[in-house]
């Protein structure tokens, strides 16, 4: 089966772990903070803090803004469920604000709609988390300015967009949002097997995410209250997790970002030839914004709305094409469906839902794998034996 998406792991990759593995620290040793200075190079950040996973990242990133009972967060119902659990996790209520059927992006306009609607009831969100589906930058220039102008903070979902930018900024460099979220899960752009990493331009909320990340325990002789108790001591200033990154994870993070350029340069050659090939066969496709460089982690295209998806899907699978789809709107899921959601409350994630496919891209893939995709999906879709 050619996999929707699939970890480029090479032997520098390799022997950076087993170095790790051979050396002192298998965990809590030189390399997270190696790989954090490097990731915040990259995607010109000031701080970026290593952790566990970008779920962990996203728990911590709400409690780091406040984030409490009886505050709301809002985000889009078309990701990976994640993005809402973060803010029950702080025991605070998740709304959602429809997607653009075209980009399944969190829409600015709907943004701006519910924002005044809320203002009017007199209960807006402390917290929105816009997703940057499949790697494409959402509007951040409108959602930002709407954001300030109703005092909302930012977190971004960028799961699926590092080595991307939106209007010459890098995401990640935070300057539409107070904290960036990236995942370094296998199927994302690079790995670290399980993994994720915060950045921020604001020193003191790294400070609180670095505190929130390790039991909330600090060593910094200049926090402490206690100066003098001596060279063993640390203190704990406020309740945290262990979401640690270890050692042999984040070697694998540094060797891996070396290649960043290059992955998201290749993964943006098969998105082009993808987009040429796919528009002379007149299949529709979800594209970035102006102005702006996605980092493919994904390929997801929108098929004619009088096919049949399920069928398309299988026959795709029993050719041994390993199609997916992003994603079931969160709000439908079942645990959700408790909470009082109901199909027809995001009409535009619906209908984005309806004819989603994701098709394989990674870095690996071979031109002939792809040419071989694009056959069959042209014949499947138009039923050619
Ligand atoms: C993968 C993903 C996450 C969760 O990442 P983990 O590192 O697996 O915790 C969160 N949000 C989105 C949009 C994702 O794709």
């Amino acid at each position: 089966m050619i996999p929707y998406g699939k970890q480029d792991i090479n032997q520098f990759d390799i022997d950076a772990v087993v170095e790790v593995l051979k050396s002192d620290f298998l965990t809590q040793g030189p390399k997270v903070a190696e790989f954090e200075d490097a990731v915040a190079r990259a995607v010109d950040a000031q701080f970026a803090i290593a952790v566990n996973s970008a779920t962990s990242a996203l728990h911590i990133a709400c409690l780091a803004l406040g984030v409490k009972k009886g505050d709301l967060v809002w985000t889009s119902p078309i990701t990976f469920v994640a993005s809402a659990n973060c803010a029950l996790y702080c025991d605070a209520e998740i709304d959602f604000v429809d997607v653009e059927p075209t980009t399944g992006n969190l829409c600015a306009q709907a943004f701006k709609n519910k924002l005044e609607h809320a203002k009017l009831l007199g209960r807006l969100p402390k917290v929105v988390i816009p997703v940057h589906l499949a790697g494409h930058s959402c509007d951040m220039q409108r959602i930002s300015e709407l954001a300030k102008q109703y005092q909302v903070k930012i977190i971004e979902d960028a799961s699926h967009a590092i080595g991307g930018h939106f209007q010459g900024n890098k995401i990640g460099s935070c300057h539409f949002s107070d904290i960036t979220v990236f995942s370094f899960h296998p199927v994302k752009v690079i790995t670290t097997a399980e993994g994720g990493m915060l950045t921020t331009q604001d020193s003191e909320l790294a400070a609180t995410l670095n505190l929130l990340r390790s039991h909330g325990i600090t060593r910094e002789l200049s926090q402490l209250t206690r100066p003098n108790e001596g060279d063993w001591y640390y203190e704990q200033h406020i309740l945290g997790f262990n979401y640690r990154m270890s050692d042999l994870q984040a070697a694998l993070g540094l060797s891996q970002i070396k290649r960043l350029e290059s992955f998201v340069e290749r993964r943006n050659q098969f998105a082009k030839y993808y987009e040429k090939v796919l528009k002379n066969l007149n299949i529709g496709f979800i594209k970035p914004l102006e102005n702006c460089r996605s980092a493919y982690h994904l390929f997801i295209i929108r098929l004619p709305e009088d096919k049949d998806r399920k069928s398309i899907f299988n026959l795709m699978r029993q050719a041994g094409i390993g199609v997916h789809v992003h994603y079931f709107p969160v709000y439908l899921q079942p645990f959700y469906i408790k909470k009082g959601y109901f199909s027809g409350y995001c009409p535009g994630a619906e209908n984005y839902y309806a004819n989603c496919l994701t098709i394989p891209i990674f870095t690996q893939m071979k031109e002939k794998e792809q040419d071989f995709i694009l056959k069959k999906l042209h014949d499947i879709i138009f039923d050619i034996n």
